[in-house]
C-alpha cells in the first residue's frame, strides 16, 4: 500500500476488486477477504484475521473506521422498534428503523436522503425540505449498523426519510449491493421501495425490470386534495400516476401496494372511498390504511376507530382490498412520516 494513497470515505458499495485498488492491496484474493469481513460487520480492519497483521495495521492506520458514518443515538420503544439517528460524514443526520413484526421478522426501514423535497404536508420529513441526496454508501451503511444490532434483519422498505425516486441511481446501486448473493444476499422480493408517485422513476423502474417490491403512496384518490396535499400531484397528477403503474404492472407482472394514509375529515368518507375503488380498476393491489401518526406541528388529526370502522364497511363493499398497518415506531417517532432531524453533529471523520 501507498502511504500517500487517499483512503475512500467508505469501504461500502464497492466489490472485492474495486476494493483491491481502492486499498492497493497486492494479493487478489485480498479483496474478497475483505469484501467478506465488511459484510459481517466488523469495525476495524485490526478485526480482519486472516489479513497479515502489518497489513491490517497500516490500513487501520489509514482509516480507523470501515463507515463513513456512526450511531449517535439509538431508542427504542414498547413496540420493539428501534429507531437509529445516523451520523454522517458532513455532519448531516438521517435517521432509521429496524422493525418488527409478530412473527419476529425484523426490517430495515431505511432513508434515501436528507430530508425530502416533496413537501407532503401530512409528513414530518417533508417539512425539512431537502438538505441532499444520500450516497450509495450511506445508504448501504445504514443497513450494516442495523445488522450491528439486529443480525437477523432479512428485509428493507424505503420507508425512512426521503423519496427513493428521487435519488433513483445511488438506491438502485445500493440495492443491487445488497441483493448481491455474495454478500448480503437480500432477495429482491424482500426489498421495498415506496415513493410519493413520480412517475419517472417509476417507469425507469419498469424499465429496469428489478423485480423489487413497489409501495405508492396514493394517500387520496381526489385529485383536488392530493394536489393540496401532496405537491407532486402538480407535475403527475393521478391519471398520468395511473398510467404508469398500468405500464408498471404490464413490465414487471407483480401486485403492488397503495399506502393511504388516514387522515381525518379528509380521505374516510363514502367518496373518498369510492374514489380509490375507482383508481384502482385495472390495476392489481393492495391498499394498505395506515392512521396518520401525529406530528404535533403538523394540523392534521389523526381518524378514531368509528371513523376508520365505517371507511373499512365502505371499502369492503366496493371490493377494494386493504391491509391495516398498525404504526409501529411510534413511542420514538420512528414510524412513517414521524422522521424528521434538526440536530447536526461535529464531522463525524474528524
Ligand atoms: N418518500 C417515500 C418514502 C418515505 S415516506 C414515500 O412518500 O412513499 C414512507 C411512508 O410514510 C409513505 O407511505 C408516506 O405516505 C407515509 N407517511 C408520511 N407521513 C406519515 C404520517 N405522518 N403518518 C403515517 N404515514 C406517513
Ligand atoms: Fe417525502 Fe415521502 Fe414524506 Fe412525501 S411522504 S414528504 S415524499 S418522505
Amino acid at each position: 500500500m501507498d502511504e500517500t494513497m487517499r483512503m475512500p470515505k467508505s469501504l461500502y458499495g464497492m466489490k472485492p476488486n474495486e476494493l483491491l485498488g481502492a486499498l492497493g492491496l497486492a494479493k487478489s484474493y485480498q479483496g474478497k477477504q475483505v469484501h467478506k469481513w465488511l459484510i459481517r460487520g466488523v469495525a476495524s480492519f485490526d478485526e480482519m484475521t486472516d489479513l497479515p497483521k502489518d497489513l491490517r495495521e497500516r490500513l487501520g492506520a489509514a482509516m480507523p473506521s470501515l463507515t463513513s458514518s456512526r450511531i449517535i443515538d439509538e431508542q427504542t420503544d414498547s413496540s420493539g422498534a428501534t429507531k437509529l439517528a445516523i451520523g454522517l460524514h458532513d455532519g448531516a443526520v438521517v435517521e432509521c428503523v429496524i422493525l418488527t413484526d409478530k412473527e419476529n421478522r425484523k426490517t430495515a426501514c431505511l432513508s434515501s436522503q436528507v430530508g425530502c423535497a416533496m413537501g407532503c404536508t401530512f409528513c414530518r420529513t417533508g417539512t425539512m425540505g431537502l438538505v441532499r441526496n444520500l450516497q450509495a454508501f450511506e445508504i448501504i451503511e445504514q443497513f450494516v449498523h442495523i445488522r450491528r444490532i439486529a443480525p437477523e434483519t432479512t428485509h428493507i422498505v424505503f420507508m425512512g426519510m426521503g423519496e427513493p425516486m428521487a435519488n433513483f441511481s445511488e438506491v438502485i446501486h445500493a440495492i443491487t449491493y445488497l441483493h448481491d448473493p455474495n454478500g448480503y444476499d437480500i432477495g429482491l422480493r424482500k426489498i421495498t421501495i415506496s415513493t410519493c408517485g413520480l412517475v419517472p422513476g417509476i417507469l425507469q423502474l419498469a424499465e429496469l425490470n428489478l423485480p423489487v417490491r413497489l409501495a405508492v403512496s396514493l394517500v387520496t384518490a381526489d385529485d383536488r386534495l392530493r394536489t393540496t396535499i401532496m405537491p407532486v400531484n402538480k407535475a403527475y397528477p393521478l391519471g398520468d400516476l395511473k398510467k404508469a403503474l398500468i405500464r408498471y404492472q404490464h413490465m414487471v407482472g407483480k401486485r403492488f401496494t397503495l399506502e393511504y394514509v388516514m387522515l381525518h375529515d379528509q380521505n374516510t368518507d363514502g367518496k373518498a372511498a369510492k374514489q380509490l375503488a375507482d383508481f384502482i380498476r385495472g390495476l392489481d393491489v393492495v391498499v394498505n390504511l395506515i392512521p396518520w401518526n401525529p406530528a404535533a406541528e403538523l394540523p392534521w388529526e389523526t381518524p378514531g376507530r368509528k371513523e376508520i370502522d365505517a371507511f373499512i364497511r365502505e371499502l369492503d363493499l366496493l371490493g377494494v382490498p386493504y391491509t391495516r398497518r398498525f404504526s409501529r415506531g411510534r413511542g420514538v417517532n420512528g414510524a412513517c412520516g414521524q422522521l424528521a432531524v434538526k440536530q447536526s453533529v461535529g464531522d463525524v471523520n474528524g
